[in-house]
């Protein structure tokens, strides 16, 4: 019978069985030895962020002060103008089709 090993994963620092643990390669990091509870909180995180960014699309203003064109993601509260930094005449550009967006950034 093999000897039950453990291993410490990086993340929650719990000592978790060798068959539970993963070798994780983040683009910057070097590889990090996971759990599969951190490995699901991972997967999580980045479908988390995905979705928020597929439900949030940029859209497209006007500014009347200074006739400025810019995109920016509607859910903050004040739209400012990023050229003269005023809100109040700001005005939404409803005749760009969605796509156009989506294609454009
Ligand atoms: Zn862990
Ligand atoms: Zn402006």
């Amino acid at each position: 019978m093999k000897s039950f090993k453990e291993i410490i994963c990086s993340k929650c620092k719990n000592p978790v069985p060798i068959q539970d643990i993963k070798y994780v390669q983040d683009k910057k990091e070097s590889p990090r030895i996971l759990c599969s509870s951190c490995r699901e909180e991972k997967k999580e995180n980045v479908s988390r962020v995905l979705k928020k960014q597929s439900e949030n699309p940029k859209k497209s203003y006007h500014c009347l002060r200074c006739t400025y064109d810019f995109k920016v993601n509607p859910s903050k509260a004040d739209i400012n103008c990023p050229y003269c930094g005023k809100s109040d005449r700001i005005k939404e550009n409803k005749i760009v089709p969605i796509d156009a967006i989506l294609k454009d950034s």
